[in-house]
C-alpha cells in the first residue's frame, strides 16, 4: 500500500503509546532508557526498550543514549539470561508499528532449536499467551536482577 499508512505517534496516526502513557508502565528505567513488559504474548522474560527522547530510530537518538545503548542491552540480555531456562537473547529492531524508537528483547527458550534465529519471532506469536501479569512478573525479575548485577 503506497503511500502507507501513518504509524503510532506520526501525524494522522494513532497517538504514541509510550508518550501518552498507555503502554505498559516501565519497569525499569535511566536517564535514556525505560524498559517494559509486553501486554499479549507468550514468552515471559521479553520485554522492550525504549529511548526517552521521542525519536524514530537510532540515526536519531541523542548521542548519549546511542553511546549507552549497547552497555544497557547487554545488562538486560544478563539479566533475561539470570532468570534460567534461556537459550540466547534474540533482539530486534522492528519499527513497522509505533514511530517511537524501542527494541524487543525475546528470550528463546533453552533447547528449542526449531525457534532459532528468524523462526523465534512466528513461534512468539504462534504459541498460546500466557497472562499480561505473569510477563509484567517476569520483565520485574529482569529489572531486579538488573538492579542487583549494578549493586
Ligand atoms: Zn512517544
Amino acid at each position: 500500500m503506497i503511500p502507507e499508512p501513518p504509524r503510532r505517534g506520526e501525524p494522522g496516526g494513532e497517538p504514541c503509546g509510550i508518550c501518552t502513557g498507555e503502554a505498559a508502565p516501565p519497569v525499569w528505567s535511566d536517564e535514556n532508557w525505560t524498559l517494559h513488559p509486553p501486554v499479549g504474548g507468550s514468552l515471559p522474560g521479553t520485554v522492550w526498550l525504549a529511548s526517552r527522547a521521542h525519536v524514530d530510530s537510532f540515526s536519531d537518538l541523542p548521542e548519549v543514549a546511542a553511546a549507552a545503548f549497547g552497555v544497557v542491552i547487554a545488562r538486560v540480555e544478563r539479566a533475561i539470561l539470570s532468570l534460567g531456562d534461556v537459550g540466547r537473547v534474540h533482539l530486534y529492531r522492528w519499527g513497522d508499528g509505533g514511530a517511537h524508537f524501542h527494541v524487543w528483547l525475546v528470550p528463546r527458550p533453552l533447547g528449542m532449536l526449531e525457534a532459532r534465529g528468524p523462526m523465534l519471532p512466528l513461534w512468539e506469536t504462534v504459541l498460546p499467551n500466557v497472562p499480561d501479569e505473569e510477563l509484567a512478573q517476569a520483565a520485574r525479575r529482569v529489572a531486579a536482577a538488573m538492579e542487583a548485577a549494578a549493586a
